[in-house]
């Protein structure tokens, strides 16, 4: 398949701008010397990197401080609680190497950089023991699997929930080289139909190395495999990988590799805001990426200062639909890194979904959310209600940790200022229906308890 021949004369090549060299973009030159100070406060503990496309079609520089893409990809002060704030500022003046850094970690650390059991509750073995790092399973349809060379991406979103992979807190990071091993674990695993390639992103990757896992699954004909799933930013941050880079036909070529086989290729695609959706490569590349057969769905979380609005949402889900791509889920805000920055109330958080929703035709109501991906599963806002007079949020599971908590919808005591599960408390008990449960599932294996983790 060739593809059209389109407007595209140049083919840009990414350039990365980081806290090494952002103050030699024209558009960072023009913001007072306070701003960019701030940003190297915050870039030296959260990760911060943009790009020429992020830097040239998506940001409207003239609607800075509040225009959504800055703030999704440069550090702002508020990212920082203000006593870690202070805390660089002074490592920074004192000027050593090693003060840097040490003030660095100790407040990642502060920053929860493990959200939802990722670590201890998630990890794969093989039947012969070998423990999977590069893998997460922890719904039972679909395990997740972290290729070496995919730890990165195009640029960096600055409420990012695996910012720990992005700064060097290596023993964090996890990673996989060997596409055999996933092939054995999927085969070992008849209940698994999805896997889902992520990072970083993906899409970072040159095609040859990503052909080369997914052909091995591709090869191995597993009869229990259904769908690939990329859940990528490339088409957000950089859309020529599918239109100019030089090995954007490769890539669609691996696309199409997956569909003829038979397979499902869901493209899981991250989209914050309408202004990513509004460039012509975007437009082209979603093209380029839908006609190898592949399903582009869509997901976000809900971020203050950056697309806390109902109208927003449903321009973006209206947008996407005319797109082709399948509005899939809304996201709250995970418990880590800047939560404090970007965080909203759950039940703020439920009003622009169900507004936004409501607007919808059918077709793109195949969102849910929002939702949170918490240690026992994702959790979803489903509504409030009174009941004898007391108000309550009503909470059900997407997806469960154990798959039959998802016939369980349960209910919370209202409250408007929680912004995450552990905020909530059960409505008429002590504990919440799954809690126990969880517990035990926690447990550390042992010989007695050999299927405890998953
Ligand atoms: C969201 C998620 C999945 C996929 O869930 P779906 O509802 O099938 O899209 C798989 N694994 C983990 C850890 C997840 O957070
Ligand atoms: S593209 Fe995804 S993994 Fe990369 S920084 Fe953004 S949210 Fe994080």
């Amino acid at each position: 398949m060739t593809r059209q021949e389109s407007v595209w004369d140049a083919s840009p090549s990414l350039k990365s701008y980081t806290l090494s060299n952002f103050r030699q973009l024209p558009q960072i030159q023009e913001l007072p010397e306070e701003t960019r100070t701030e940003m190297e406060v915050v870039g030296h503990v959260l990760p911060f990197k943009a790009n020429n496309y992020v830097v040239e079609q998506l940001i409207d520089w003239d609607n800075i401080p509040n225009d959504p893409m800055y703030v999704l990809t440069f550090p702002q002060k508020g990212m920082l609680r203000p006593e870690h704030y202070a805390k660089m500022e002074a490592a920074l003046a004192e000027g050593s190497k090693e003060g840097i850094n040490s003030a660095a970690n100790e407040i990642r650390l502060q920053l929860n950089p493990h959200p939802a059991g990722q670590m201890e509750l998630n990890v794969p073995t093989l039947r012969d023991g070998t423990k999977l790092y590069g893998m997460q399973h922890k719904y039972r349809e679909t395990c997740l699997f972290f290729p070496s060379q995919s730890q990165t991406c195009h640029a960096y979103c600055s409420f990012c929930f695996r910012w720990p992979q992005f700064v060097g807190m290596d023993e964090m990071k996890f990673a996989m080289q060997e596409g055999e091993q996933l092939v054995r674990y999927v085969s070992e695993h008849p209940e698994i139909t999805d896997v889902l390639f992520t990072g970083g992103d993906p899409m970072i990757m040159k095609a040859k190395i990503f052909s080369k896992y997914v052909d091995a699954l591709i090869e191995s004909r597993i009869p229990n495999l259904k769908t690939i799933r990329i859940g990528t930013k490339a088409l957000a941050y950089w859309p020529y990988k599918f239109l100019t880079d030089p090995d954007s036909q490769e890539m669609l070529d691996v696309f199409k590799r997956i569909t003829d086989a038979g397979l499902h290729l869901a493209f899981m695609s991250h989209f914050n805001h309408t202004s990513e959706l509004r460039t012509d490569a975007v437009r082209a590349a979603i093209t380029e990426v839908r006609n190898t057969g592949a399903q582009i769905r869509t997901q976000s979380p809900v971020l203050a200062h950056i697309n806390d609005d109902a109208d927003m949402w449903a321009q973006m889900w209206k947008m996407q639909t005319e797109l082709g791509c399948i509005p899939y889920y809304m996201f709250v805000v995970r418990d880590t890194g800047a939560q404090h920055y970007f965080g909203i109330p759950l039940v703020r958080a439920y009003e622009i979904f169900i507004r936004a929703y409501s607007s919808l035709s059918g077709l793109a109501r195949t969102v849910r959310g929002p939702s949170m991906s918490a240690t026992p599963g994702k959790v979803q806002v489903a509504g409030t209600l009174v009941i004898n007079g007391q108000k309550a949020i009503l909470l059900k599971f997407l997806q469960g940790r154990n798959p039959d908590w998802v016939r369980e919808p349960f209910l919370a005591k209202y409250d408007e200022n929680a912004i995450w599960l552990d905020d909530l408390r059960p409505m008429y008990s002590e504990k919440f229906f799954f809690e126990d449960e969880l517990e035990r599932l926690r447990a550390p294996k042992t010989p007695q308890n050999p299927s405890s983790q998953n």
